[in-house]
């Protein structure tokens, strides 16, 4: 422990600490967004393996993960185990907890952040302001239907800074991909629940690649569109499927 986290109170929300020049600030609330396929997962293991490497002490929370288990994966082959929030969990309640056992939460990452409630949201930004903990927030802004998923409907409004992560992931036409088409027999699904649930296509809710992979014999599948093709429901010639370019 360096001499930076001994003087650190071990409440932070307790005002008439000393309170380090970190803390004198509140946190910040930062969302990060994008479609899928385009590497937020990836960053977000990034960012902890940055604060982590400075001896900062994180929560790694994740709402629905694409492997079903409790753990951040990317789709590039690293995985970390998170801490799954539930419907119900009251995200404060998980920082308590890590207080109670002596231990300070610097900063907070939420990975697949759309599925979180706007009150979870609030939460984590009420942590931010009143406990001076960093929250890095990933996640799709926009379900199937082009509508804003709650949780970043939420996030828009409060958070400190928003970021679009855009990593190549491109529509057939070359355009950059903004919205996730659900599409059945190359048609693009306009209705329907916005969370997939049933366990045949969990993979499904926010993976093209993990729809590929493992579910050939499902016939939902998303595609990443510009919003010219997602609005036309173009899905572009046949080969070019899965936001691929052609060559020609
Ligand atoms: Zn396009």
């Amino acid at each position: 422990m360096t001499a930076l986290e001994e003087a650190v109170p071990d409440d932070p929300t307790d005002a008439l600490s000393p309170v380090p020049a970190a803390r004198a600030r509140g946190g910040r609330l930062k969302f990060c967004y994008g479609p899928m396929d385009c590497g937020k997962s990836t960053l977000a293991l990034q960012i902890d393996h940055n604060h982590a490497r400075q001896g900062r002490r994180g929560l790694v929370l994740v709402r629905h993960d694409r492997s079903g288990a409790p753990q951040i994966s990317s789709r590039i082959g690293i995985t970390r185990r998170a801490t799954e929030v539930g419907t119900r969990t009251d995200v404060r309640d998980l920082v308590r907890e890590r207080w109670a056992a002596g231990q300070h939460v610097d900063y907070i990452i939420v990975d697949e952040a759309q599925f979180l409630s706007p009150a979870q949201v609030d939460q984590l930004a009420e942590l931010a302001d009143e406990a001076g903990i960093d929250v890095y927030c990933f996640g799709i802004a926009t379900d199937f239907r082009s509508r804003l998923f709650p949780g970043a409907g939420r996030l828009f409004e409060l958070a400190d800074e928003l970021q679009p992560v855009q990593v190549e992931v491109l529509c057939w036409c070359g355009l950059p991909g903004r919205f996730n088409a659900r599409v059945r027999d190359d048609e693009i699904l306009r209705e329907g629940d916005t969370v997939v649930v049933a366990d045949t296509e969990q993979s499904v809710v926010e993976s093209s690649a993990s729809a590929r992979s493992d579910a050939e014999s499902t016939t939902v599948r998303y595609q990443v569109l510009c919003r010219r093709h997602f609005r036309l429901g173009d899905l572009g010639p046949a080969t070019a499927h899965h936001g691929q370019l052609r060559l020609s």
